[in-house]
């Protein structure tokens, strides 16, 4: 492996940028990471990462590839109250047709506020010798040697502006990244964005348990959205601290609650077990809202040209509805892209940054589509028939899943990565979800 690469800079310090700055690491004489929030020592919320109030599960394939990368950090977040569960016991899932009982699926599962997460892999990577944080400073453009050839980024702080060199730039700077309008710049075409956006809006807040009060039975509550009945969910998980944090959702015009009692009201129209249980509860925080949930992809890897010294990663490429859980672990799988790149390579051959966008849109394909297909159902009537029939499929899996644990099984699979489409291609599983009818059930689409 060399080290060619003399300087890497990454923009941005959340998931994508931290999993890559510490693949790069092993391959870069040194590797600095600029996020243009200060960053604070203790774990909390902070302003560039808004979405860091609300519900983050890690699903278990990407628990997995951090784990690889941070040895030991699953039992560091439980010495700071994480708790572990396993998914199958845990989880109360409230699905449209039911709630599946308690199945052992030997799934485990750790679960946190996301600031815990993002602190403990920020103190890690920051202890890596070659990596260096720069906090409160703020990329504004790229460096660049003609339009062929990005050398570095240009960056601000309250001091003023600067340059700094990089032999690759890595841009991780989520959401509102301004890669595009960087690319136009320097004269490059501009990508084909791709939307699909359900609408679904958030609120959120933390809670704890009077003194003497049990928390609930179960670890993680969960009850999905689906077009068109059922427009209003949540996710509820026990985090550190004996916390409990709880996501209310709802897609298209449906109001989100943003104050105490609108809080508990809006728990109270959903089914299943939430406002019972957060009715005896201490709030901890406000109630925080978001509503930037669209699912949306850049199409990097199909520009005719691509700049040497550049790539892209994390949500500035492709962003999920986060309903599904996607984002961290996404970020986790193409960090582990990164690596098998930088190490696959020739000695002082630069990482081919067109075919990493490349490589990178197909590990997209499969969550976008699990996140996008249900999402068409909300406003897009004139769907495309296989995405019709996806949906349709989704719908069976998911109404098959409380009357049979084989199917939950793989259908917990599908959602935390850890099994591949492959896994629906099982003869019994088939006849169960396609041939034997559930009580009371439509066979129709649910698009609408
Ligand atoms: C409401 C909500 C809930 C979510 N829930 C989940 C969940 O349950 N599970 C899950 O896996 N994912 C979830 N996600 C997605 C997850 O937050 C992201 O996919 C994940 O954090 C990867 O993002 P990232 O590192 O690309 O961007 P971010 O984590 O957003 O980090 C981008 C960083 O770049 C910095 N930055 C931006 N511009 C600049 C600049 N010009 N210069 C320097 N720094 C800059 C920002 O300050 C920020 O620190 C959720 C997202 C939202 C919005």
């Amino acid at each position: 492996m060399g080290t060619d690469i003399r300087h890497a800079v990454v923009m941005g310090a959340g998931m994508a940028g931290l999993a890559a700055a510490r693949v790069l690491a092993d391959s870069c004489e040194a590797v600095t990471v600029i996020e243009r929030d200060r960053l604070p020592d203790a774990s909390g919320p902070r302003a560039g990462v808004p979405q860091g109030h609300h519900v983050h599960g890690l699903l278990a394939l990407g628990a997995e590839v951090f784990e690889g990368y941070f040895p030991g950090l699953r039992a560091e977040l439980e010495r700071a109250g994480a708790p572990v569960w396993d998914w199958g016991e845990g989880l109360c899932a409230v699905l449209p047709h039911g709630t599946p009982p308690p199945t052992p699926m030997g799934m485990p599962i750790q679960t946190f506020s996301r600031p815990l997460l993002e602190h403990a892999l920020r103190r890690r990577v920051t202890a890596l010798e070659r990596v260096t944080l720069r906090d409160g400073l703020t990329v504004t453009g790229l460096r660049t040697a003609g339009p062929g050839k990005v050398v570095g980024v240009r960056v601000k702080d309250g001091d003023g502006e600067d340059e700094i060199a990089a032999d690759l730039v890595v841009d991780a700077s989520g959401r509102s990244s301004h890669l595009p309008q960087w690319l136009a710049a320097l004269g490059l075409p501009s990508p084909r964005t791709t939307t699909v956006d359900a609408q679904v809006g958030y609120a959120s807040r933390t809670y704890s348990y009077p003194e003497g009060q049990a928390p609930p039975s179960w670890m993680g509550l969960l009850q999905p959205l689906r077009a068109p009945d059922f427009p209003k969910g949540c996710y509820a998980i026990q985090i550190e601290n004996n916390a409990l944090h709880v996501t209310l959702h709802g897609a298209g015009d449906t109001q989100l609650p943003c104050g105490d009692e609108d809080f508990l009201a809006y728990a109270k129209t959903l089914r299943g077990p939430i406002a019972e249980t957060i009715a005896s509860l201490t709030p901890t925080s406000a109630v925080r809202r978001y509503a930037r949930t669209v699912n949306r992809k850049i199409a990097y890897h199909r520009l005719a040209r691509w700049p040497d010294g550049l790539i892209a990663l994390g949500d500035s490429v492709c962003t999920f509805n986060p309903a599904y859980g996607q984002g961290m672990t996404v970020a986790a799988l193409e960090a582990r892209l990164l690596e098998q790149m930088l190490r696959s390579r020739r000695t002082r051959t630069p990482l081919d940054g067109r075919d990493f966008q490349k490589r990178l849109a197909r590990i997209t394909v499969s969550p976008w589509l699990m996140a996008t297909i249900p999402d068409h159902a909300w406003g897009h009537p004139r769907s495309a028939w296989p995405i019709k029939a996806g949906n349709w499929f989704m719908n069976r899996l998911i109404d098959t899943a409380p009357h049979d644990p084989r199917v939950y099984t793989t259908f917990s699979g599908l959602f935390h990565m850890t099994a591949g489409p492959l896994a629906l291609a099982d003869p019994r599983l088939l006849s169960s979800v396609l041939v034997r009818p559930r009580p009371g059930e439509s066979l129709r689409t649910t698009t609408a």
